[in-house]
């Protein structure tokens, strides 16, 4: 059975990033994998729900599993971090966060478990975190290191040596963010983009995009366990709110840039076969 691992940074990333290949996978019988780096501390209760008396992180815990349950994935790992904030926020000063975590340690963690779950592929952030993010940016660097740890038969990490046959990022081609906003825009919606027409430094030059999947049947899952981090995308959230007829534009694609390994023979449009 082929094996999907994908590396996300909080708790709603996978599902925001990831959410229709890992839907898709999982009913075509390929076993997922989802590791989510830090617990999402330094969030905030975005979508202002009311949390009782449960603390704002314990709260994402239970959103983050009931998003994992949605997407059907096998298997969930926590690795341990503290959520890092945004660039010069408190956060980023403490000293658990993963953002000042020493990247070989976070590394080999991460590696530890390619060894023992041995991926078809890895999906993680591309190196600019997606939208610049810390904890995005070191989930980047700690996969390509992981990646090249648990390969190494001399590097000191449990479980047998395992070369992972393809390395991906996840991105948005510049031109369907242009699109989209432009359709956003045209339709009276806000655009998460804001005013600017120019979505710099959000997504990809479209020569760089490798790989495009096909997840347009799977948009009502992702969409479920998107709503599943109810803290942080409400009901007014963009994500909810993006009209039908833009919804396959916007979320029935989802898109990679391959970085290492050969394309998966016969099959340009998918990460894994089953
Ligand atoms: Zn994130």
């Amino acid at each position: 059975m082929s094996v999907l691992l994908c590396i996300h940074p909080h708790p709603d990333d996978e599902s925001i990033a990831c959410g229709g290949v890992l839907a898709r996978a999982a009913a075509e019988g390929v076993r997922t994998v989802v590791v989510t780096c830090t617990g999402g501390e330094a969030g905030e209760n975005l979508a202002g729900i009311d949390l009782g008396d449960v603390p704002l992180v314990e709260h994402r815990r239970r959103e983050l599993a009931e998003a994992i349950a949605i997407l059907g994935v096998d298997e969930h790992h926590l690795l341990g971090y503290r959520d890092s904030g945004m660039v010069g926020t408190v956060d980023n000063e403490h000293p658990d966060c993963f953002h000042r975590a020493e990247l070989e340690a976070a590394a080999l963690r991460l590696a530890a478990i390619v060894r023992s779950v041995r991926p078809d592929a890895v999906v993680s952030d591309d190196e600019h975190g997606t939208y610049g993010h810390p904890d995005h940016i070191k989930a980047h660097q700690a996969t390509v290191r992981a990646v090249a740890l648990a390969a190494d038969p001399d590097a000191d990490v449990t479980g047998e040596p395992w070369r992972v046959p393809r390395r991906y990022v996840h991105t948005f081609s510049r031109s369907r963010l242009v699109a989209a906003h432009a359709a956003l825009i045209e339709a009276g919606l806000p655009s998460p983009f804001g005013d600017d027409v120019e979505p710099e430094p959000f997504g990809s030059d479209d020569a760089l995009v490798t790989t495009r999947v096909d997840v347009s049947p799977h948009v009502g899952t992702k969409m479920a366990a998107m709503r599943a981090h109810a803290s942080q995308i409400g009901a007014d959230s963009f994500f909810m709110n993006v009209p039908d007829d833009l919804i396959d534009a916007f979320l029935g694609v989802e898109e990679f840039i391959l970085e290492e390994g050969d394309e998966l023979p016969g099959a340009p449009d998918a990460l894994v076969l089953p």
